[in-house]
């Protein structure tokens, strides 16, 4: 599925974030209303089907290669060079607002690394008018980055405007968590009505310099255990990820131990399989493991928490590649728009339940063989 798409642009100067209200002829051509009373079309077609009224009257991206993964009511990016990058999509339940490519960790693995660009102002300009036009009914809405809380005070600012215009949204906040280890940072987000707010923060090790030499940073876990300390006393709902490879898996089972007697307040725990893209690839030497070779750390990791009484799932794994006795914690996790089946899995008993594989990866296990 293609999130952004271009064309030629036709009476645009500036940047409009708008919802599509017609797809009656979307091969060809959907309509538009944004936050004025502007007319705006996209179209699949040339310049030469408009009328003469139609170029004076509308806002115009002609010769869009091809507009069938938009849908009604999804919400659109309109830039002046006539790209068109999709915000929301109405029927996806893996939706997010951007708030910035910088971060302040380097993870090795990072899917989508950071670029050093001030950017956060135009993500924050965006944001605000996008919270406004998605519908109040959405059940789902993350907070991705980069790092959303190099966004300073405005991150709160966003999240007010969130729980206000949508007050029944489940908000999903990826961050790593690192700048919560000032208390004044917890602090200052207990003013939003967080109930519905859940931070997923990743914990590579129990061993701090396996975690800091993983996201590149020095005091890296000292801050994000301490950060952990300092949101659970607040009472915010945090959620724990650990990305599954070679640097990580011989201390899954340490690391569940770690997470039960010093984090017992984490109210979910996420094994995460890896998305070979981004870092990942030029760091393979160091990171790659077929998932199918750390089945006995992770079984063990993930039955220790759950006799514990701890909330876990595994995330981006394929039942192929799980013991079946880790078959009930596998998600259906990968979002709807990055997520694909092996020619190999349409002969699988376990396909319905099964969460495919990345689209994005440039590699995937070996070892993914239908279950007949
Ligand atoms: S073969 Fe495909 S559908 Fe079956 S478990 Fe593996 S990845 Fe899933």
């Amino acid at each position: 599925m293609n999130l952004r798409t271009k064309g030629t642009p036709h009476n645009i100067s500036e940047q409009i974030v708008a919802k599509v209200i017609s797809e009656n002829d979307i091969s060809r051509r959907i309509c538009l209303s944004g936050e004025t009373d502007e007319n705006l079309i996209l179209s699949s077609q040339d310049i030469q089907v408009f009328t003469s009224s139609e170029l004076l009257n509308n806002k115009i991206v002609f010769n869009i290669p091809s507009l069938s993964d938009l849908a009604s009511a999804d919400i659109l990016l309109i830039s002046p060079d006539g790209s068109v990058n999709t915000l929301f999509r109405q029927k996806s339940t893996h939706n997010s607002l951007f708030i910035t490519d910088r971060c302040n960790s380097n993870c090795l693995m990072c899917s989508q690394p950071p670029k050093n660009r001030d950017d956060l102002d135009f993500f924050f300009g965006i944001n605000t008018r996008l919270i406004t036009m998605i519908p109040s009914t959405t059940k789902e809405l993350g907070i991705t980055g980069g790092e959303p809380t190099l966004l300073g005070d405005r991150l709160i600012t966003l999240l007010e405007m969130i729980t206000d215009n949508l007050p029944n949204t489940e908000i999903h906040v990826l961050t790593n968590g690192r700048a919560f280890a000032w208390q004044n940072i917890p602090e200052s987000l207990k003013k939003i009505n967080y109930n519905k707010i859940v931070f997923g923060i990743p914990l590579y090790s129990d061993f701090y310099k396996d975690h800091d030499y993983i996201v590149q940073a020095r005091q890296a876990f000292n801050q994000t255990v301490l950060g952990f300390h300092n949101m659970a006393r607040y009472g915010f709902r945090l959620e724990l990820r650990v990305v599954l490879h070679e640097l990580t898996y011989r201390r899954l089972p340490s690391l569940a131990r770690y997470i039960f007697k010093n984090l017992p307040f984490i109210e979910h725990i996420a094994f995460m399989g890896l998305e070979y893209t981004g870092y990942t690839p030029h760091n393979s030497n160091r990171l790659w493991i077929d998932p199918s070779n750390y089945g006995n750390q992770l079984e063990e990791a993930v039955l220790y928490l759950d006799q514990m009484g701890m909330n876990v799932s595994i995330y981006n794994l394929q039942h192929c590649l799980l013991k079946p006795s880790l078959w009930k914690y596998a998600r259906n996790s990968i979002s709807d728009w990055k997520k694909e089946y092996l020619e190999e899995c349409n002969k699988c008993k376990q396909l319905k339940d099964c969460g495919g594989v990345f689209a994005t990866s440039k590699k995937h296990s070996n070892e993914i063989k239908a279950i007949l």
